[in-house]
């Protein structure tokens, strides 16, 4: 009976394994045509400063697939990045980038980089290339990795950031505090910009600890010249909290969810978010 019980169960898992390979293929074999059906499109969530001023927008990407609906990337990036179906994505996202802050008055575009994208041979040549081409300022594309990215080659990845920041590029580091060896990232990489993982923003009315980390990062980040920008700002609450701590940058959806490029355009060109309803003290 064990015996029986056993393999069935072997029988089941290998059903389901077999399903999650061909919801993996069928997303592979959507997504490699989503580029020539314009399936994908970027939204920009502004970035900004303490007085709500506008100084860049991250952009992110949206796959509005006829079959499967809005995609999320958390669910294709994984499968792009495991095949080499992420350059050709990630090419597409520079170009488009580029594209729409052409026509902003001065803010930076902040693109994502998957690792694989960042090990790519001729990484720094390559983006050179794209923005060179496009008459755009380095100074105003941002390049977003992870601690991810720059964890198994830190001599080469040191390097490329030097390099590109050299040329003017500015170079951010995601999700801030979720990898390894932060402190010595630090202090190794030609950095511009921490971004505070959305976690620590998320945990600091409720735990010492996160409240801790926010803060030090604040400080770390100011007394060596970099922009700290905290990501997942969703209350007025943290807003306030973070304002208080010191924080330069504030990106979140309390601030400005994502929005298309024609709206981006908008707040682009009048420079800055309405103010935010007043911080309410609870109890009054
Ligand atoms: P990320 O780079 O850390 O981007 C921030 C994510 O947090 C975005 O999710 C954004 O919509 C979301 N977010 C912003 N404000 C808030 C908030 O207040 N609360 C909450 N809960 N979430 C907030 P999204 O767009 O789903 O992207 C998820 C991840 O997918 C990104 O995380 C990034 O790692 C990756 N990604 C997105 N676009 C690209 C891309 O063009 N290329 C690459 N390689 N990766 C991308
Ligand atoms: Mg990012
Ligand atoms: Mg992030
Ligand atoms: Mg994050």
């Amino acid at each position: 009976e064990a015996k029986r019980q056993g393999r069935g169960c072997v029988r089941v898992f290998d059903e389901s394994m077999d399903e999650s390979i061909r919801f993996r293929r069928q997303i592979e074999g959507g997504l490699s045509e989503a580029i020539a059906k314009n399936e994908l499109k970027l939204v920009f969530q502004p970035i900004v400063g303490r007085d709500l001023d506008i100084t860049g927008f991250e952009a992110l990407i949206r796959w509005c697939s006829p079959e499967y609906g809005m995609v999320p990337p958390a669910m294709f990036i994984p499968i792009a990045e495991e095949s080499n179906l992420i350059h050709e994505l990630g090419d597409w996202v520079i170009d488009e980038a580029i594209d729409v802050l052409k026509s902003w008055p001065g803010q930076y575009v902040s693109v994502n980089f998957s690792p694989r994208q960042f090990r790519r041979h001729n990484f720094v040549a390559h983006v050179v290339e794209r923005v060179a081409s496009a008459g755009v300022e380095p100074g105003r594309f941002q390049i977003e990795i992870t601690e991810t990215a720059i964890f198994d080659n830190v001599e080469r990845a040191a390097e490329i950031l030097f390099k590109l920041r050299q040329m003017g590029f500015r170079i951010a580091l995601d999700d801030f505090g979720t990898g390894y060896s932060s402190l010595y990232n630090i202090r190794r990489f030609a950095l511009d910009c921490l971004k505070i993982d959305r976690s620590f923003v998320d945990g600091m009315g409720r735990e010492r600890e996160s409240a801790a980390i926010v803060h030090s990062v604040i400080h770390l980040g100011r007394a060596l010249g970099m922009e700290v920008v905290a990501e997942g700002v969703e209350t007025a609450a943290q807003l306030e909290a973070l304002r208080i701590a010191g924080c330069s940058h504030m990106q979140g959806y309390h601030l400005s969810r994502p929005v298309d490029a024609e709206d981006a355009l908008v707040l682009a060109e009048k420079g800055s978010l309405a103010p935010q309803p007043e911080f309410e003290v609870a109890g009054t």
